[in-house]
C-alpha cells in the first residue's frame, strides 16, 4: 500500500516540474548555500520593520519565500536575484553573495525578493518603485538598509530605484 502511494506521489512530483506551470520542488533545500545563513542572520535581529505587519524579519522571509534556487541565468540577465511572474521560486545569482555584497546587503535583497511574493510582484515604475509610500520591494529593502546603518547604499537606492522616470 505504501509503495502504491509513493508511486502516485512520484508521478505527481514529475508533473510538478512542468515549466509552463512551475511549482515548488520540496525535495530541495529551501534556502540553499549561504542563503540559509542569511535567514539565520535575520532571525537574530529583533527589529520590527514598519512595512512587514509586525512580523520578524526572518518570519517574513520564511512566510513568503517557498523556495530559493541558484540560477546562473539571473547574472546573465544582469540581476542579483529575481522573481518571475507566476513562478513561486526565487532565483538567485551565485555571484550575488556575502563576499561581494556583505551580509546586510544580501539580507536586504532577500527581504526585497520576499516582498515580491507578498502582493508586489513587479516594480510599478519599470525597474523602480514609483514611491516609498507604496511600500514595495525597494521600500522594504531601503528601510532595512537604513536600520542596519548602510546609509550610502540606502541613499543610492532612494535615488536610483524610487520615483518615476
Ligand atoms: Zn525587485
Amino acid at each position: 500500500m505504501k509503495n502504491v502511494l509513493f508511486a502516485t506521489l512520484a508521478g505527481f512530483m514529475a508533473g510538478c516540474s512542468n515549466p509552463i506551470s512551475p511549482t515548488v520542488d520540496t525535495s530541495k533545500e529551501r534556502f540553499p548555500g549561504e542563503l540559509q545563513s542569511v535567514v539565520n542572520f535575520l532571525r537574530e535581529d529583533s527589529w520590527r520593520h514598519p512595512l512587514l505587519g509586525g512580523m520578524s524579519l526572518a518570519e517574513y522571509v520564511e512566510k513568503h519565500v517557498a523556495q530559493a534556487v541558484y540560477d546562473p541565468a539571473v547574472a546573465k540577465a544582469g540581476f542579483g536575484a529575481y522573481v518571475l511572474p507566476g513562478d513561486p521560486v526565487l532565483r538567485w545569482s551565485p555571484q550575488h553573495n556575502i563576499a561581494n555584497t556583505g551580509m546586510e546587503g544580501i539580507a536586504g535583497s532577500l527581504l526585497h525578493e520576499a516582498r515580491h511574493f507578498d502582493g508586489f510582484p513587479t516594480h510599478e515604475c519599470g525597474h523602480r518603485d514609483c514611491s516609498m509610500a507604496e511600500g514595495g520591494a525597494y521600500a522594504v529593502q531601503i528601510l532595512y538598509l537604513e536600520h542596519r546603518g548602510l546609509m550610502d547604499v540606502a541613499a543610492g537606492l532612494r535615488r536610483d530605484a524610487i520615483g518615476r522616470w
